[in-house]
């Protein structure tokens, strides 16, 4: 089936120069970049994104985190977007990420790890709402 999924380059990424690479391998991996932008949100906003989060004793540092510069939020669409998208990303610790994934590859520490990707269908199109809704 044919998804759209929402991608984020994180700070830290976006910060080493790494836009272009992480984009390129997408498209390799048949994955195409419908919409982009180049953004800084405000820590309020990343709290929203991040709610699901909430309770955990992470959320305050990743909230800090993913407002600290600028990120590229990205639609992306190809078949089992959402599914493919979390294999390219490779799991959330770069440790224990599969080789050839773009955590493996660029992510720093289980909280720069470089990419955020949506987990489930209802997930991403609330996610690509939050970003690109058209008012
Ligand atoms: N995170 C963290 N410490 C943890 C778990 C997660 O800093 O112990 C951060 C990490 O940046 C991760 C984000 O919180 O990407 C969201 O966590 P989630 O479990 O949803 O991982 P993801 O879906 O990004 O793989
Ligand atoms: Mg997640």
């Amino acid at each position: 089936m044919i998804e759209q999924t929402l991608s984020i380059i994180k700070p830290d990424a976006v910060e080493r120069n790494l836009v272009e690479t992480i984009k390129k391998k997408f498209s390799q991996e048949k994955l195409k970049i419908l919409k982009s932008k180049k953004i800084q949100i405000s820590k309020d906003e990343a709290a929203e994104f991040y709610k699901i989060h909430q309770t955990k004793p992470f959320y305050d540092r990743l909230c800090n985190y993913l407002s600290s510069g600028p990120i590229v939020v990205m639609v992306l669409e190809g078949e089992n977007a959402i599914k493919e998208n979390r294999r390219i990303m490779g799991s959330t610790n770069p440790k224990e990420a599969a080789e050839g994934t773009i955590r493996k590859l660029y992510g720093i520490s289980i909280d720069k790890n470089s990419v955020h990707g949506s987990d489930s269908t209802d997930n991403a199109k609330q996610e690509i709402n939050f970003f690109f809704k058209i008012n």
